[in-house]
């Protein structure tokens, strides 16, 4: 398992396991960041929205009422 020197060379290559791993966890990272980058932009949307709606519907109160 141990494959690799303290100088990061490794004597496996490409087909280090610890490598593979290290790849394999930072694949797992990027997925989590784009999952929680989508949900945060679909709260934004979804706030953006209802901040415009009250906006709108603000603007036609302050302008309806005398
Ligand atoms: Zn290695």
């Amino acid at each position: 398992m141990n494959c690799c020197d303290s100088f990061g060379n490794c004597t496996q290559g490409r087909d280090c396991p610890v490598r593979n791993e290290r790849i394999a966890q930072a694949m797992k990272d990027r997925d989590l960041f784009w999952d929680v980058m989508e949900g945060l932009l679909t709260l934004g949307a979804i706030v953006g929205i209802i901040v415009s709606l009250c906006f709108m519907f603000g603007y036609i109160w302050y302008r309806v009422t005398p």
